[in-house]
């Protein structure tokens, strides 16, 4: 049996500015399963919460899950990025 030898490499996660974030809803409020409606992906929280309030006011569904969603970059801590290092 061989033994593996790993080798913990410090990584730093970041926020990636070049992309905005974004936020959205799922209905999940249903008589016998999650109803599954979804508001769409906005960069704005306004229309999220005008197409939940309008969702509530035609269905009577009253709960969402909020999605907010956004871009991470990983590089390696003090070091090159991850490009860098698989070209060497
Ligand atoms: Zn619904």
């Amino acid at each position: 049996m061989s033994r593996a030898v790993l080798r913990l490499t410090p990584y730093k996660i970041s926020e990636d500015r070049t992309s905005m974030p974004t936020y959205g809803a799922v209905c999940v409020r249903g008589d016998d399963a999650d109803c599954g409606a979804e508001s769409g992906q906005h960069v704005d929280t306004k229309p999220v919460d005008q197409w939940m309030a309008r969702h509530t006011a035609q269905t009577g569904h009253d709960r969402y899950q909020q999605v907010f969603l956004s871009y991470a970059t990983v590089a390696l801590k003090d070091g090159p990025s991850l490009e860098a290092v698989k070209r060497s």
